[in-house]
């Protein structure tokens, strides 16, 4: 394939990127985006396998590399669908977070033999110079990226060894003798490129740098975290784009990076959280045991059944249903709006809250309700949904517990302290489904369900609801 053909290819698949990510902004155009970036990523694929001859031929010398990427492409393709059939949707965050760490690990394998080539061939006029410079800034964040990613993947994985925030007294002081390391790896490096083996401890530094840097955030702060790691994989991705000269890596990386970025602000302003707080406060690891459970709980919960919960509507004029990570689990959201409809064939409002960190990927609770069609005017954000909650008959908690924890609000010391929740507490009824009374993802009690104005309908999301439905048309 000539340059001029291979060109419009990779011109062609970074305009389908942008499109795709434009397309991706609004939940109704959203799996076309998908549709385009993924054929973006087919064409430049297969544009990189036609620039093979051009590019690897210098370090292979024939076509034994041919057979080697074609092996590759089937082995990575068969793995990636397999996950694709087998991974539950519950598990989908988990796996954004595996395949950020992945493109990271990509990225600075694919910076690293370069090097290698460039090493080999120090006669090669191009071979250092803006190269050595973006060789060491993928390795650097492609290292953070993929370990940060690992880390990140155990923690919502709810492994038990990684479900707490690490902490040490310390931490920050060996994060920071880390990062200089690395910067100085990366300084030996650029000053004397054919050192190669600069480039791999530094790469092993940064591996300890990206588990150091992430494994101490737990609580409340995962979200930024996730969308960090997005984000770098990205810039990993960028800087190895100006490794190996290829426009289309550039493009696409950036877009991953910048939109990484924005993703991270939006939550750091919605978990009321500045960056540097989440990266280097480690509020999370640092919180003080709170009351225990027992201490909340004992004696003042109270549990209702179908039939009881029913009966609340009967003098409804507004309820909200307020979805959390347990929909995701029970999969009701199809559940969910046929029990909304019913409720609107009654007369009675009814709206959907949506906290930007319910759920364990961002705009979570946003997908699974459009996956059941449910209408985009009756999700609310926060801000425009809390101002309604005293005017609220009844508040349906279903699965969330920590975007609805009080405590959030009047103790400094908790995992959670001043993050914005749905004030759900100002209904004059709630009503909270879930299985028990264990703790969500920031590990804590949650004193809503030992409020006055709640009941606790214990059970599996769909079937509450379910059951829930049968009550009310029963009534
Ligand atoms: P939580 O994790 O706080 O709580 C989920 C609740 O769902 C649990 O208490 C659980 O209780 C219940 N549940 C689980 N399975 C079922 C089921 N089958 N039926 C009914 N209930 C069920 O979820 P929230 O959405 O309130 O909060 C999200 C949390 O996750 C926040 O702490 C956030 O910081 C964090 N996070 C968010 C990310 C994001 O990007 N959105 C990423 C990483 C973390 P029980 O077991 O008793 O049923």
């Amino acid at each position: 394939m000539s340059s001029a053909w291979l060109n419009l290819a990779y011109l062609t698949a970074s305009m389908l990127f942008i499109v795709a990510f434009k397309q991706m902004a609004h939940p109704r155009t959203a799996v076309r985006g998908n549709v385009l970036g993924a054929a973006g990523m087919a064409i430049a694929m297969i544009a990189a396998f036609f620039e093979y001859p051009l590019v690897f031929s210098r370090a292979t010398e024939g076509h034994g590399g041919t057979v080697a990427i074609v092996l590759a492409l089937a082995l990575g393709s068969a793995i990636g669908a397999l996950i694709a059939v087998k991974a539950p949707m519950t598990s989908m965050p988990q796996m954004v977070a595996l395949l950020n760490g992945f493109g990271g690990a990509a990225s600075l394998l694919v910076a690293g033999a370069e090097l290698q080539i460039a090493v080999g061939r120090a006669s090669r006029p191009d071979a250092y110079g803006q190269m050595i410079i973006a060789t060491a800034a993928t390795g650097i964040i492609g290292a953070v990226t993929f370990w940060g990613s690992l880390a990140a993947f155990a923690k919502l994985q709810e492994y038990e060894q990684f479900k707490k925030p690490w902490a040490f007294a310390g931490r920050q002081a060996a994060a920071g003798g880390l990062a200089l390391l690395t910067l100085l790896l990366a300084w030996w490096l650029v000053a004397s490129p054919g050192a190669w083996y600069a480039y791999w401890l530094l790469v092993i530094v940064a591996s300890a740098l990206g588990v150091l840097l992430t494994m101490p955030i737990g609580g409340a702060d995962m979200p930024v975290v996730i969308c960090l790691l997005n984000s770098y994989s990205g810039i990993a991705a960028a800087a190895s784009g100006f490794v190996i000269d290829n426009n289309v890596l550039v493009i696409a990386g950036s877009l991953v990076g910048a939109s990484g970025i924005i993703l991270c602000q939006i939550m750091c302003k919605a978990m009321n959280r500045s960056l540097t707080n989440v990266l280097f406060g480690g509020l999370g690891s640092e919180a003080a045991a709170g009351p225990s459970a027992d201490d909340v709980y004992a004696g003042k919960v109270k549990s209702a059944g179908p039939d009881e919960i029913a009966m609340l509507f009967d003098s409804a004029r507004r309820v909200v249903i307020v979805p959390g990570y347990g929909l995701a689990v029970a999969q009701a959201q199809h559940a969910v709006r046929d029990m909304a409809n019913l409720l609107q064939s009654k007369g009675i409002e009814v709206l959907y809250a949506i906290h930007p960190v319910a759920g364990r990927m961002p705009g979570h609770m946003n997908v699974l309700l459009a996956e059941a069609n449910v209408p985009y005017d009756l999700m609310r954000e926060m801000d425009d949904i809390n101002p309604l909650f005293p005017e609220t008959d009844v508040a349906i908690v279903l699965g969330a517990n920590d975007v609805v924890n009080p405590v959030a609000r009047t103790d400094p010391k908790s995992p959670i302290a001043g993050m914005p929740i749905l004030n759900v507490d100002q209904a004059r009824s709630v009503v909270v489904v879930k299985r028990s009374l264990s703790p969500g993802f920031a590990g804590i009690p949650n004193p809503l369900f030992a409020a006055d104005n709640t009941q606790m309908y214990f059970a599996d999301g769909k079937k509450a609801v379910l059951d829930l439905i049968a009550a009310i048309k029963a009534a």
